[in-house]
């Protein structure tokens, strides 16, 4: 999820990789760390500095640390599995001290690799899932770190790259990539390994991609690229011509547009570890399953976008788990004395873990006995500190200010929540239960699907940005997606936008559209798509301009609707996930049309740490 900087060469590696660091700095992260090797009278010696904090601690504590080294590895850690503290931080160690590893991702069966790496006698220090590798390594090292990095990959399941190096052999960095970003940077002062070419575009302009399931074995002049199989393979290297500032933003323009692109990646990694081989496993959720039975009711509190997951997941929940489910705006919950019933659970819904609404009612809550789970995409945060358990969902560091990819990331919480309370409670079938994560397991690829359009929604943003009213409007799975739509374009654009729901259309606001009005219709296939239509139809017939959202396939709306745009089939009651796509791909291009700031709209905050 965060960064890594790796160097061997000429120069002293102190430097470069705090600069590095540095330059991931960004991101966001909540430690860092570097470890490095110094060759002074004769021995070669592993040194491992870390801090949990701003870079600038990090850089403090290395201002008394002799560094004479020309191979060092530097990480700079957003936490996924252990909370932000200096033991947590990388690079981790093995028994002996003389292997050093970062680590950018999630290694899901580190539990069951811990336990037997700890009957061998390993020591543990840290709570992070990291921490098995350098013993791994330990374990399989026989002479030569690139051989034991390769059985490592095939032990290991997850995410990542990691890179190691080692005390015995102060002449190589080894590198692997699982299925995070892994770049070779290569100059004639020595070569790099790093997640992103930020860290290492002051050096050197060109890289070589590292692909998933590939080792490499780093020298100061050379470069060994190993495949799956352990067989040696060419690469050439490319030159880059970006800046600093594209770099960051991975060549996109904004934050905004590269955090909407990364949204397959972001709803894959969600669900990594939580669905495996037709399964669903939640025990994060630290509920028994006989209290999972038992529920009555579930609370659900939330703000903002979260609070339109909230929505989505209460549908869910209700139709397939049959449990009741209120949703409420922390903001509102806390102030009416609100009543904790038994069997009731507590859900609070926060990108950033500080929502102080949301904390508010939270404690609120504990204070009159509720359990509560949150959900958050950050750990360690106040309200994964102050709640009974946690989910976290693994969006990685979300920088634009408006929520995209932590959005997407709650839904799919939000679902497989709903599916596991369901199966638990037996409410519903075998059949439907696969059916469900069949479907489920598709969804990151039916995003790319979308995105890989996104010139179809910019081109209808070209031909509507100048309309100064829109409405959003959609039914059951598609209502939470068209409040959603509304809150993006009025977050970024400052244009007024009301999500409602479509049958509400004829109780009030139909009165506000006319010929200046801007329909929105998410009307995917399914209960309620002839209803919408005959919707869609009223606001047409007051000269709105329409744009449905529709499924692929759809061979009638053309003739309604001045615009519309296909999502790929899934099942109805998953859709919005899809839907919410081309909204927020909608709200970015007529912002951008207006030359609005996208990654810090005005009068916003990421983080919303004030009543
Ligand atoms: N899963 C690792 C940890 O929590 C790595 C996180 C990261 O990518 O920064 O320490």
């Amino acid at each position: 999820m965060c960064g890594i900087v790796a160097y061997i060469g000429k120069k002293n590696c102190k430097k470069i990789l705090i600069n590095g660091l540095k330059r991931l700095e960004y991101r966001g992260y909540d430690s860092a760390g570097i470890s490095f090797l110094n060759n002074s009278s004769g021995a070669c010696r592993m040194k491992v500095v870390k801090e949990a904090g701003k870079i600038k601690e990090l850089e403090e504590e290395l201002k008394n640390i002799k560094a004479d080294g020309h191979c060092g590895i530097g990480h700079t850690r957003w936490a996924t599995h252990g909370e932000p503290t200096r033991i947590n931080a990388h690079p981790h160690s093995d028994c002996t001290g003389n292997i050093s590893v970062v680590h950018n991702g999630i290694i899901e069966n580190f539990q069951e690799i811990k336990k037997e790496l700890k009957r061998k006698g390993h020591k543990f220090v840290s709570q992070t899932d990291t921490e098995v590798l350098p013993h791994l390594l330990e374990e399989y090292n026989s002479g030569d770190l690139l051989v034991a990095m390769q059985k490592l990959v095939k032990k290991i399941k997850g995410s990542g790259a990691i890179v190691a190096i080692s005390s015995e052999n102060s002449n190589e960095i080894i590198g692997a990539r699982l299925a995070s970003p892994l770049i070779v940077g290569v100059s004639k002062n020595g070569n790099f390994l790093a997640s992103d070419m930020p860290a290492v575009l002051e050096h050197t302009r060109n890289f070589i991609i590292i692909n998933d399931y590939e080792t490499v074995r780093l020298k100061k002049n050379s470069v060994e690229i190993y495949d799956k199989e352990g067989k040696l393979v060419e690469r050439e290297s490319f030159k880059v011509n970006w800046s600093i500032s594209n770099a960051e933003k991975s060549g996109y323009p904004d934050f905004m547009l590269k955090e909407i692109f990364e949204q397959p990646r972001g709803v894959k990694e969600t669900m990594r570890g939580r669905l495996a081989n037709g399964n669903l496993n939640f025990d994060e959720i630290n509920l028994s399953k006989e209290q999972i039975k038992n529920l009555d009711k579930i609370q659900i509190i939330a703000c903002g976008t979260s609070y339109h997951a909230a929505l989505a997941g209460k549908q869910l929940i209700e139709k397939w788990a049959k449990i009741p489910v209120e949703v409420d705006y922390g903001s509102e919950y806390r102030y009416r004395d609100p009543i904790v019933e038994d069997n009731c659970l507590f859900i609070a819904i926060t990108q950033s873990g500080e929502t102080i609404d949301t904390l508010s009612a939270i404690r609120e809550s504990r204070n009159k006995g509720a359990k509560v789970v949150a959900i958050t995409n950050i750990v360690g945060s106040t309200v994964a500190r102050e709640s009974d358990s946690v989910i976290y969902t693994h969006a990685g560091p979300e920088i634009g200010v408006c929520a995209t990819k932590t959005f997407t990331a709650q839904i799919i919480v939000m679902y497989l929540m709903a599916l596991y309370f369901a199966k638990i409670r037996a409410i519903i079938g075998q059949d439907f239960y696969e059916k469900v994560i069949e479907e489920l397991e598709f969804i990151p690829n039916k995003i790319q699907d979308i995105l890989n359009r996104a010139e179809q929604i910019k081109e209808i943003a070209n031909q509507t940005y100048k309309f100064r009213c829109f409405l959003f409007l959609g039914r059951i799975y598609g209502l939470p997606m068209a409040l959603e739509g509304a809150l993006k374009l009025k977050e970024i654009s400052y244009i007024h936008a009301e999500g409602y729901p479509a049958g509400e259309m004829k109780h009030g606001p139909i009165a506000l559209t006319d010929k200046k009005t801007v329909v929105v219709g998410i009307m995917p296939e399914g209960e309620v798509y002839e209803k919408l239509l005959s919707n869609i139809q009223e606001v047409k017939a007051r000269k709105a301009t329409i744009f449905s959202i529709v499924t692929k396939g759809d061979n009638k709306i053309g003739q309604y609707v001045h615009y519309y745009f296909e999502i790929p089939k899934t099942m109805e009651e998953i859709s919005g996930i899809l839907s919410i796509i081309p909204l927020q791909l909608y709200s970015y291009y007529i912002a951008k049309n207006l030359n609005r700031d996208v990654d810090q709209p005005r009068n916003l905050a990421k983080s919303v740490t004030v009543e």
